[in-house]
């Protein structure tokens, strides 16, 4: 019965992540994300319902539009493939809960931020502004004694974010953290609390200091160098989600 129940989450988060690919793809652009229909951008026939299988049909085809064989960018398959195992991973450790309902609409936000960040430097407001809509629902209905803990989190975020965008502003003479940063990060700290979303935003600039100076290395200069914040605090996020008890007490161990 639980392997029934992974593999119909599996399914649900792979179907999700299909969503988050037509989001990722039409929202920076500005288009309608239910019409038309999903179609291939190069010869815009219509995608046929046996070749929209989340998943599979990537396989299947390839990587190919069967019509005009032109490349379909392997994003929508990492995406699927990415959403139906944070989902899965998230049904096991949490199971079906008010825990698991939040971290998966969580995740699936930070999906389609880092992507959006990844392509075209942006975090969209749309989807950040979209996140705190559903989420205070979800908190107000589901678990209201979380509400104060929300907002602290959520102040806690934007603060210490808000924070290093000044610093970050006199240091660099340009805008080295911006306001989508720390927006998004004022979400995570609403879906989270005060505690985890100052591991989490920690944790964020140790990867991107990590993979800064390694770019640095490579290209030989950091100058002009932007470095999608995004997709750091999305790891960071779900490193969290996942080990973040088992971090906290780690750390607290060394003190002992
Ligand atoms: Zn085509």
């Amino acid at each position: 019965m639980e392997y029934l129940l992974s593999f119909g989450i599996f399914a649900t988060g792979a179907i999700i992540g299909s969503f988050l690919n037509v989001l990722i793809h039409r929202l920076p652009l500005k288009q309608s994300i239910l019409f038309p229909a999903s179609h291939c951008p190069e010869c815009q026939k219509p995608i046929l319902f046996r070749d929209n299988i989340p998943i599979i049909s990537y396989i299947i085809l390839g990587g190919h539009c069967r019509n005009c064989r032109a490349d379909i960018p392997y994003r929508y398959f990492i995406v699927e493939v990415v959403s139906a195992t944070i989902w899965t991973i998230l049904f096991l450790k949490f199971g079906f809960g008010t825990d698991f309902i939040f971290y998966a609409l969580l995740s699936s936000i930070l999906i389609v931020c880092s992507y959006t960040d990844l392509n075209h430097y942006r975090i969209l407001n749309s989807v950040v502004i979209t996140g705190f809509i559903i989420a205070l629902f979800m908190i107000l209905f589901l678990n209201s004694d979380h509400f104060a803990v929300s907002v602290y989190g959520m102040l806690t975020g934007a603060l210490i974010m808000g924070f290093w965008a000044i610093v970050g502003r006199l240091l660099f003479k340009k805008t080295a953290l911006g306001a989508g940063d720390i927006k998004l990060t004022a979400l995570i700290g609403f879906f989270t609390d005060p505690q985890t979303i100052t591991v989490i935003i920690f944790l964020t600039f140790f990867l991107a200091s990590i993979i800064g100076i390694i770019q640095g290395i490579r290209l030989k200069t950091i100058k002009d160098r932007r470095i999608p914040l995004a997709p750091f605090i999305s790891v960071a996020t779900l490193v969290m989600i996942f080990l973040g008890n088992k971090l906290i007490l780690a750390y607290l161990e060394i003190f002992k």
